[in-house]
């Protein structure tokens, strides 16, 4: 893995912290936290300084995919979900497929703005074309926290489905508040091991904390993008499905087959023999185990 280019750099701790995720920013007046998507606003009168999101509402992708596509399996198969994306993310992932948009902050992102009530409408539109609701996806949508809490809020209200596609990287006091107002995510397990996911700026135990809180309150499925040689000894997979199943055995998960992109274009996709060892060490613990791209 490419980890001079990957690895995170921190803004300093100085200014006003932003506790969303693990990185704890500490973010000046007119900068932004490593994730580019949130920033700090002066109150004209007290001067009070807070954090603010820099990409609320406003949208760099739309479509209507196929909910297998995000993926979930056994969440409404056969229905379509409205699918919308931001800028920014809180992880540099050197694979990044979606690398435009998640790299991008506010100065760089093409966006239209849509607002909360505006986005239900347009889910609403798409209803006869089978659409169940507004899945939030292709950046890092617990960076757009506000936004997602929001959009979810009047998409239950109007009996839409709102489903989130996330490294579950957040801190949980803020994965509580949203938890009741999501119906199904789809979280990444990147790796079972630290020093893999302190490389791209995130942190196991807050994903394995996120996954353990999300299984006991919505539908979840869990996915691993498998690369040779960085996620693939077989000691890592069988601690990644053993913790799976403690969570449940009946969560379903998805093996996700590496192709090179982005910074790690001098690559071989991951072998299938390597894709196929992983689905039999999962298949003894767990009883929906699905291979991607094979
Ligand atoms: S959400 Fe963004 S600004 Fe806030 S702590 Fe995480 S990376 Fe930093
Ligand atoms: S977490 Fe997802 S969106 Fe963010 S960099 Fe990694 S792959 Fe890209």
């Amino acid at each position: 893995m490419d980890t001079k280019s990957a690895g995170p750099s921190h803004p300093k701790k100085a200014g006003v912290v932003c506790d969303l995720c693990p990185h704890q920013c500490g973010i000046e007046p007119g900068g932004t936290g490593f994730c580019r998507a949130r920033g700090v606003s002066l109150h004209p009168c007290t001067e009070e300084e807070t954090v603010v999101s820099l990409n609320y509402g406003k949208l760099t992708s739309i479509a209507l995919d196929p909910i297998e596509k995000k993926p979930l399996y056994h969440f409404y198969p056969g229905s379509k979900i409205l699918s919308v994306g931001s800028f920014g993310c809180n992880l540099r992932c050197p694979w990044c497929q979606n690398h435009d948009i998640s790299m991008a902050g506010a100065d760089d992102a093409e966006t239209r703005y849509v607002d909360p009530d505006a986005l239900a409408d347009l889910a609403e539109r798409y209803a006869a074309q089978g659409n169940i609701g507004v899945a939030f996806t292709y950046n890092e949508p617990l960076i757009s926290y506000e936004y997602v809490r929001d959009a979810a809020r009047i998409l239950k209200a109007r009996g839409l489905k709102s489903v989130l596609v996330t490294n579950g990287c957040a801190n949980p006091e803020y994965f509580k508040e949203l938890l009741p107002l999501i119906d199904a995510m789809n979280i990444d397990l990147k790796s079972f091991n630290n020093n893999f996911y302190a490389k791209i700026g995130g942190d196991l135990d807050t994903v394995l904390g996120n996954i353990r809180l999300t299984a006991a309150r919505c539908h979840v499925e869990l996915t691993c993008l498998l690369i040779d040689g960085e996620n693939d000894s077989e000691d890592e997979m069988e601690r990644m499905a053993a913790f799976i199943a403690s969570v449940s055995p009946e969560i379903p998960f998805h093996i996700s087959r590496f192709f090179p992109r982005h910074r790690m274009t001098d690559r071989e996709p991951t072998r299938v023999e390597t894709m196929r060892k992983f689905e039999k060490i999962a298949q003894r613990r767990l009883k929906y185990v699905y291979l991607g791209n094979v």
